[in-house]
């Protein structure tokens, strides 16, 4: 089956960056999960794939913790927390 992925993170953004191992804090349901790709096409961090019409965390080190994964999906299938304190996306700007 074929993965659908988006890439268009830039390696380096200035004034952001990301702090240490966050843990596993945004994490997909599958039984609920139906592939409908709405995950992927939101998030800016890259952090999903479609794999086998199943939405999985590909990586969280270009997330920024808006958490517009789980509230696009349709079938409440997003499991969204914070990162493990003084982990996580750090910004210049506050
Ligand atoms: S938005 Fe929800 S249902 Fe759709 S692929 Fe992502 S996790 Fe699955
Ligand atoms: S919280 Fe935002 S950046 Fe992180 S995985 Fe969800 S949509 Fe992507």
């Amino acid at each position: 089956m074929g993965v659908l992925a988006l890439e268009m993170f830039p390696d380096e953004v200035p004034g952001v960056d990301w702090i240490g191992v966050t843990g596993d804090f945004v994490r997909v349901i599958d039984e609920k999960c139906d592939g409908c790709a709405c995950c992927v096409r939101v998030c800016l961090g890259e952090c999903f794939e479609i794999h086998d019409k199943k939405a999985r965390v590909r990586s969280l080190a270009r997330c920024m913790e808006c958490a517009a994964c789980w509230y696009v999906c349709p079938k409440e299938a997003i499991i969204f927390n914070w990162p493990q304190g003084g982990t996580g996306f750090r910004t210049d700007w506050g």
